[in-house]
């Protein structure tokens, strides 16, 4: 994000977002209802400049209302609360956290899930087409796809640890320094002193390992529960795709059913807790 763009954000003050319009979408998500006074003022700045900035566009003759538009806003803003800045500092004004979401500004909301046609060419150089339902889709540097019936099931999606939105969202912070064309790799940008490392390298080695076993653990599941019938882990199994996936389905999670999430994944805590709980200036 240029200068410039960060000094309009800073001077330009969004509308406020109506309190019977707020109160009336943040009941239908208790994830986020359950949050401190405090932190509701915060996501509603957030949500108020996130709004501003993004445009919402309704496929297949999807009329998005206002409500719809915050629902989604107050989603994706819901990780940023207490994070740093993508270059690892610490916000000098909240709004500076919506540069993690600054590569794109069309958001698409599709009715229902969609049907994509996929290609894939394997060793032998034999293409494979297939389709995929997807709830949402997310591309480096374009905008953000998701199925509106999917965003509305929030409410009750949480007791699975499952939410659309954070999971879209969150792959675009892990896009954040990754290369043209490259794939993210579930290794977001980390704040400077994570946990305690004086040195970025060190930093990302330990997230590294402690992403990899856990990854492991929950892939080393997911295949004896396939073969053996046994119990399935908690959690979609798509998160077994790969690293980024893994890491997009375990933040819905660790944000909708923190409790939950501390049990299956206490290893992930510090890690995810080191990311998006350093701002120690706000009240959780
Ligand atoms: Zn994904």
């Amino acid at each position: 994000m240029s200068l410039l763009q960060r000094w309009a954000r800073r001077w330009r003050r969004p509308p406020d977002i109506p309190l019977d319009l707020w109160q009336s979408v943040l009941a239908t998500l208790p994830f986020a209802a359950e949050r401190s006074a405090p932190e509701h003022e915060r996501l509603r700045m957030l949500c108020a400049h996130f709004l501003a900035e993004k445009e919402f566009h309704g496929a297949h003759g999807l009329a998005v209302t206002d409500a719809m538009a915050l629902s989604i806003a107050v989603q994706a803003c819901l990780p940023l609360l207490h994070m740093g800045l993508p270059d690892g500092r610490l916000p000098r004004q909240p709004p500076d956290l919506l540069d993690w979401y600054a590569d794109f500004v069309g958001i698409v909301v599709q009715p229902g899930a969609v049907l994509a046609r996929r290609e894939v060419k394997d060793a032998t150089g034999v293409v494979h087409q297939y389709t995929e339902t997807l709830a949402g889709e997310a591309m480096d540097g374009g905008p953000l796809m998701l199925s509106w019936e999917d965003v509305a099931a929030a409410g009750e999606g949480a007791a699975h640890g499952h939410n659309v939105v954070i999971h879209e969202f969150v792959h675009k912070m892990d896009m954040h320094d990754i290369a043209l064309g490259e794939h993210p790799g579930g290794s977001p940008p980390l704040p400077r002193g994570f946990l305690g490392h004086a040195h970025q390298r060190d930093a990302r080695a330990h997230w590294q390992r402690v992403m990899k076993s856990a990854f492991d653990r929950f892939t080393e599941a997911v295949s004896l529960a396939e073969r053996f019938g046994g119990e399935p882990p908690w959690l979609d199994d798509y998160a077994a795709t790969s690293p980024a996936e893994f890491f997009a389905v375990t933040c819905e999670a660790y944000f909708v059913n923190r409790e939950r999430f501390a049990v299956e994944f206490p290893e992930l805590m510090p890690l995810y807790d080191g990311i998006f709980r350093i701002n120690p200036r706000i009240n959780a």
